[in-house]
């Protein structure tokens, strides 16, 4: 049952961990000619209305990408990532992570994004309109694996599901370990939520992911985690991480500053907290 639609949640503090981390590994990967494959296992619908009614009904946006417009930056890397975002929020817009990556490709680059949902595919046609980019109606999961290893094997990969059921969480691993026998040096990053006593039936299920696949696989990961206020907050989620795998030499370095400031900017009077930590570094 596909009942997730990410427009309630756009520009979130959780999408901006992740839409941060992805810009920057996307920096990363454009620092040389060679041209990379973005893969979008769960895309959404790409750009999405900030006016709209889903947008207004929660407001998550201003605890999040609106914080961040207001606020002064010196942080190079996040100053960039908001220059990004800056002409699409003049227009009360904001671009979803295939849609943010789609504006980074350079003409030898490619992008392959997948959608379930029959309404959010239609969505995401729409809006992304690339020769560069391949969209698909497919499972994000078995996707990936076909279309693994690409033939541009410089990538990255974003596997964001929405978590709605427990089973996503086994999902994703076994995703990951798959695609890493297939594609062993592709760059796999993986958001997951911090779920707080209110979310009970799904609590802990993230550690336990993070866990089993930073013990199971033999390849560099990075986590990296941004909450926002404590645990006995009212919410659901109280924040978010994205686990690396393969992530660049020093890319810990590219970022710290960075989830630093998000975090003294979308924390609830400095509650919450922020790491970018090495699970198991690259030889
Ligand atoms: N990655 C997007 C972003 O950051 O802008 C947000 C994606 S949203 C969290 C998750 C999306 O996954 C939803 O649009 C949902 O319809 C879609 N979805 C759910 N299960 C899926 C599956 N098995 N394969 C592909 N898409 C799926």
């Amino acid at each position: 049952m596909l009942s997730y639609l990410h427009g309630f949640h756009a520009g979130n503090h959780a999408d901006l961990i992740k839409h941060f981390c992805l810009f920057a590994l996307i920096e990363r990967l454009q620092k040389k000619n060679k041209p990379f494959i973005y893969i979008d296992t769960h895309s959404g619908a790409g750009l999405y209305d900030l006016s709209s009614e889903q947008s207004q009904k929660t407001g998550e946006y201003a605890n999040g990408v609106a914080r961040l417009m207001n606020a002064a930056v010196t942080d190079n890397a996040l100053q960039r990532f908001k220059q990004q975002l800056e002409p699409f929020i003049a227009q009360r817009l904001y671009p979803g992570s295939c849609y943010l990556a789609s504006t980074m490709l350079r003409e030898q680059d490619r992008a392959q994004l997948m959608e379930l949902h029959p309404t959010e595919i239609q969505a995401l046609r729409q809006n992304v309109k690339s020769p560069l980019t391949h969209i698909h109606h497919r499972d994000g999961f078995e996707g990936v694996l076909a279309l693994s290893p690409p033939d541009i094997r410089r990538g990255l990969v974003l596997i964001d599901p929405p978590y709605e059921q427990r089973r996503e969480y086994q999902q994703v691993a076994q995703c990951v370990i798959s695609l890493l026998k297939k594609w062993p040096q592709a760059i796999v990053a993986i958001w997951y939520p911090i779920l707080t006593a209110r979310a009970a039936e799904k609590r802990g299920l993230s550690e336990k992911m993070v866990n089993e696949l930073s013990t199971t696989l033999d390849v560099a990961s990075l986590d990296v985690r941004l909450t926002v206020d404590d645990q006995q907050t009212d919410v659901g989620m109280v924040g978010s991480g994205m686990l690396l795998f393969n992530a660049p030499w020093q890319f810990d370095k590219d970022i710290h500053s960075g989830i630093k400031t998000l975090h003294d900017i979308l924390s609830e009077q400095g509650k919450g907290h922020f790491h970018c930590q090495w699970l198991k570094e690259s030889d």
